[in-house]
């Protein structure tokens, strides 16, 4: 085989798809987030960025910092090990405590990332429980999936946040098998939030064991920033949950908390724990530091909720179409991957505005949005800009509008019904108000016969709603 041409041809079709992905060369700033400066060859330009995860600039929280540089200059750089072998700091043993107690659980494991700790937690219940059953949300993130993969075990999915549908495959399975329910408190594409005191309820009813990833919520939600399940009063029904310290939280690293005894057993089995060096204790002390003030400082939630609060309303005075959702995260529709790429190049280019696309496989054909957070720290003037720069930017690409004359009552298109290819259901929702958009989607999605308009109903939808050109993107 010719090595070099397989790679050069797989990027090539990756790129003639829309797909290809370009990461921006940024520097952040201490004292001016959101702003960056963003490096392309020798020029250098000040930026706003729109789409950070550090949700609440916690990344550069002055706590943080110096809890940071007291570490480091106390400990060093790196841990010197893993875990059992030279790595165990005290900071690491502060972290999982605070860990533990902003969880209101008996235990907590630090993992390198939020996606080691979901594929090693995952993958070592499902695959050490004798005949687990993993039930999984269809939307779950990959480092879910890639963990109940490797395991092996018998993985039954769920449709999205659909609990009728959860109790259906519930009462599929040998109710003398054990079972663990795998989901998210706030999905980090479409922003929706499970509706988790009812899982609940169904996972006692079914004998199941529930696994909650709040990597979207911890810092962000409740009174001490335990997430969704804290902000519910929920904590103590999941058997584990499990989160980041990397985007609310502002530093890097994960971690589940549950019960003690789970937890020594993940760190007794998991390889993805036991194999790999600790986080650097400077990480852990500022990860501290970031919970600490984020358990007693409510400032940075309430400020972010009225940052969303102010982009939501200024979006839809000006019809520029977004995911209605009870989160943080705002999806702004385009459902193209090619005009997609065009908006965020042309918001930076021209408005020095960074916000990157997203597009499949990280979203469903047809569904490419910007996805946008705004933090505490955007000002009035940010937005302003923003909503100016994307107003023009949208006029200038004759990209669609939603009405803004109050008849956006009708239901959102269902993502998770969408992904799974159930794209007839979906049809039903929205078809007349959004219908070219949806019908440019669905005659690219791959449910429907993968490339371009070959199935029935994309024929007809793009018949009856036709639109300028999408096939750019095949
Ligand atoms: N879980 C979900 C739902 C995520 O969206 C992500 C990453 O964005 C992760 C886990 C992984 O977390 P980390 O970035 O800490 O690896």
């Amino acid at each position: 085989m010719k090595y070099e041409t397989f790679f050069r041809t797989e990027l090539d079709r990756l790129r003639a798809e829309g797909r290809y992905r370009i990461f921006a060369d940024l520097e952040r700033h201490v004292g001016a987030f959101p702003n960056a400066t963003h490096v392309n060859g020798r020029k250098r330009r000040r930026v706003t960025v729109w789409c950070s995860n550090d949700y609440l600039g916690m990344g550069q929280h002055p706590a943080v910092l110096a809890a940071m540089h007291e570490a480091l200059d106390r400990c060093g750089a790196g841990a010197g090990g893993t875990r059992n072998i030279a790595g165990t700091n005290h900071y690491h043993v502060m972290l999982e405590r605070e860990l533990a107690d902003l969880h209101g659980k008996e235990s907590a494991l630090l993992f390198t990332s939020g996606y080691v700790s979901n594929w090693a937690s995952l993958a070592t219940l499902a695959s050490r429980i004798p005949k687990c059953v993993v039930v999984s949300d269809a939307s779950n993130h990959a480092s879910m999936i890639e963990g109940i993969r490797h395991s092996r075990a018998e993985c039954r999915i769920f449709k999205h946040n659909d609990t009728a549908d959860l109790r259906r495959v519930l009462r599929e399975i040998d109710p003398d098998r054990p079972k663990l329910i795998a989901f998210e408190s706030v999905y980090s594409m479409d922003g929706d939030i499970a509706p988790i005191a009812e899982i609940c309820d169904i996972a006692d009813e079914f004998g199941a064991m529930t696994y909650l990833d709040e990597v979207h919520a911890v810092g962000l939600y409740g009174p001490r920033g335990g997430g969704i399940s804290d902000r519910e009063g929920l904590s103590h029904r999941l058997t584990v949950i499990e989160g980041t310290l990397a985007k609310g939280f502002g530093v890097v690293g994960g971690y589940i908390a549950g019960s003690a005894a789970l937890c020594d057993f993940i760190r007794s089995f998991a390889s993805g724990f036991i194999f790999t060096t600790a986080l650097p204790p400077s990480v852990a002390a500022g990860a501290v530091a970031s919970i600490r003030h984020l358990k007693t400082s409510g400032l940075e939630r309430a400020q972010q909720q009225r940052r969303v609060a102010q982009v939501r309303e200024r979006l839809s005075e000006l019809g520029l179409p977004h995911l209605e959702n009870p989160s943080h995260i705002v999806p702004v529709m385009v459902n193209d991957a090619v005009m997609c790429k065009r908006v965020c190049d042309m918001l930076l280019e021209r408005h020095d505005i960074y916000v990157q696309p997203i597009n499949y496989p990280t979203v469903p054909v047809g569904t490419e949005r910007l996805r946008l957070t705004p933090s505490p720290a955007h000002s009035d003037a940010d937005i302003d800009q923003f909503i100016s720069a994307l107003d023009a930017v949208w006029t200038e690409l004759g990209l669609d509008r939603t009405d803004t004359h109050g008849d956006d009552a009708l239901p959102a298109i269902d993502m998770g019904v969408l992904r799974h290819g159930q794209l007839a259901a979906a049809a039903g929702h929205r078809a007349l108000h959004h219908a070219p958009q949806f019908a440019a989607g669905l005659a690219r999605a791959p449910a429907l016969g993968g490339t371009a308009a070959q199935g029935p109903l994309a024929r007809l939808l793009t018949k009856l709603f036709p639109r300028r050109a999408y096939g750019s993107v095949a």
